[in-house]
């Protein structure tokens, strides 16, 4: 027995058989099943996929970040790469040129200057490793401007974060308290890069994605479920 219903932005499958609670699993291709007993009205099933949707939201921006069907970039002229929610046209040009010094201002091969990231020629073979050497640093200097702006709000106090390429997962919280962060985050829109430092943030004092987790977040994100839908929604953009 199989039903798609729809809640929100997502569609979800119903399938109903002889169990005796309500479960939702998301699927290796990123739907949603949602399995429940025979008997369980319609609406009731809505509700209880409705409370959980910030959960499926989640599970999904993770998901994204796993696809398969990921956004192979070809370091040529002209292509389109993410910062911060814009994308910049790739421009290789001649390292020698007096214009330019052999690293960028910043010890950086690559750099973003005049609505184009510019690479030297001559290191076109290893220009995902430029790449990701770039982001690696913008994240690191967002986070330093935007920790201060929130972390008096919260209540916590970030000590120490790393950025590397953490895999499935946007950002993660260390045991130790140190905050993890994808280098890939700093291609999403800022907003959505505060979501999650506010989330890891916010995980300092609250573990669990528990309701006063979630309104610790609404507190300092009013909004913040339009954040995990774009998340889940894009996420899968957010690669090199
Ligand atoms: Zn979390």
């Amino acid at each position: 027995m199989k039903e798609v219903r729809k809640i929100n932005d997502f569609g979800y499958v119903v399938k109903r058989s002889d169990r005796k609670s309500i479960g939702i699993t998301i699927e290796r291709d990123g739907s949603v099943t949602v399995r429940s007993p025979f008997f369980v009205p319609a609406d009731e099933i809505n509700r209880f996929v409705s409370n959980k949707r910030i959960w499926i939201q989640q599970k999904l921006s993770e998901k994204a970040l796993l696809s398969r069907e990921k956004p192979r970039r070809e370091f040529v002229n002209g292509q389109g790469f993410l910062y911060l929610g814009r994308s910049y046209r790739l421009r290789y040009v001649d390292g020698n040129r007096a214009s330019m010094s052999p690293k960028g201002r910043q010890g950086l091969a690559l750099c973003l200057k005049n609505g184009y990231f510019e690479l030297d020629e001559a290191r076109k073979e290893s220009a995902r490793r430029h790449f990701v050497s770039w982001y690696t640093r913008k994240t690191e200097e967002k986070l330093r401007e935007r920790i201060p702006r929130c972390d008096k709000r919260i209540g916590v106090n970030v000590e120490r974060f790393r950025v590397s390429s953490l895999g499935h997962r946007w950002a993660s919280l260390s045991r130790n308290k140190v905050i993890n962060f994808n280098w890939r985050s700093v291609m999403a829109p800022i907003w959505v890069f505060d979501y999650i430092l506010v989330h890891e943030m916010v995980h300092m004092i609250e573990k669990p994605h528990s309701r006063r987790f979630w309104q610790i977040i609404s507190r300092v994100i009013p909004d913040y479920e339009e954040h995990v839908r774009w998340l889940a929604e894009n996420g899968r953009e957010l690669e090199l």
